[in-house]
């Protein structure tokens, strides 16, 4: 493998953000155990903060966070053991991790740092993979990654490894409310039930194939909802709180156990944020989707 070797000393900062979905439907369980998923991703501004700074052997990891760990069991330090591995460099990395993305929260904090470490070592040793060998290394880290290595709104399928870039989806803004407690991902998987669900994927594929009016608003739905709200109903209360404040939809994200409202201004966010910061139920975030915007 030729790759160019970059001066070792360069600190390289990047910002992983964390991701919502706006649908997600669970459409089948696979022999493997694996759920086969049709969800619409879309990355927000709200991020994590990773520095990296190669050196001559070794990983090593800096995070102070207290629910994450500091060693190899740490996704991003996984990512960059799979990289360098690769490339078959004997070169290391020291990554420091500012977290900011709530733990084990639907929000897929440690997937976003996963390729954001992929994404800044590919470019820092002169691009020699591909988009695609990226997001099979990220793959072999977890279902999400791929898809913060593309890094843009996309429908997810398969168990989130085919994914197709969304475009034209407007612009909202959002409160995120996270809670005290995280969910295990897996456990929500392991206690759902197929013949309970209620989203419809076959309308929402036809939306969106038929396209330029989509409209996110009608199509809001997480098939784990059905799960993680049984265990917390305090879920459905804070999307019915964000309702009486002027949200125009709000849904759990992923496994949850954030919420999130969407919001057609600023002015309104910010005004719900204020009104609803006095509980403590839950800890606040203002945020926006990440879409690109035209011209
Ligand atoms: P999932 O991708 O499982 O849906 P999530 O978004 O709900 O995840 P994460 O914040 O990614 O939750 O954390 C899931 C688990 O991964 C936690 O138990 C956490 O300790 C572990 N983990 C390992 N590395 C990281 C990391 N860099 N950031 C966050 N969590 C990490």
């Amino acid at each position: 493998m030729k790759f160019r070797s970059q001066p070792l000393a360069e600190e390289i900062r990047i910002l992983a953000p964390a991701k919502i979905n706006l649908f997600l439907h669970v459409t089948g369980r696979r022999p493997d155990g694996y759920h086969e998923l049709y969800s619409l991703m879309c990355p927000v501004t709200l991020f994590d903060t990773l520095v990296l700074r190669v050196q001559k052997r070794g990983i090593q990891l800096t995070c102070h966070h207290p629910g994450i760990p500091s060693d190899e069991t740490n996704l991003a330090w996984r990512a960059a053991a799979c990289f360098l591995d690769n490339l078959k460099t004997r070169e290391g990395v020291h990554i420091s991790i500012e977290k900011r993305i709530p733990v084990a929260a639907g929000l897929g904090g440690g997937s976003s740092d996963a390729a954001a470490v992929l994404n800044a070592l590919n470019r820092h040793y002169g691009r020699p993979f591909s988009s695609g060998e990226l997001m099979e290394m990220g793959l072999s880290l977890g279902a999400d990654v791929p898809f913060f290595i593309l890094g843009r709104p996309a429908i997810a399928e398969g168990v989130g490894e085919r994914l197709t870039i969304c475009e034209g989806l407007r612009r909202f803004f959002l409160v995120l409310a996270a809670f005290p407690f995280g969910v295990s991902t897996a456990d929500v998987y392991k206690n759902l039930n197929l013949g309970l669900t209620n989203c419809k994927k076959a309308n929402t594929s036809f939306a969106l194939e038929n396209g330029q009016d989509f409209d996110i608003l009608r199509y809001l739905c997480n098939d784990l909802e059905t799960v993680t709200i049984r265990r917390f109903p305090e879920i459905e209360a804070t999307k019915t709180a964000l309702m009486n404040h002027g949200s125009v939809g709000a849904l759990m994200s992923g496994s949850g156990p954030t919420v999130f409202g969407l919001f057609e201004t600023a002015g309104k966010r910010d005004s719900a944020m204020h009104l609803l910061s006095t509980s403590t139920k839950w800890t606040l975030y203002a945020a926006e989707l990440l879409v690109q915007t035209k011209g």
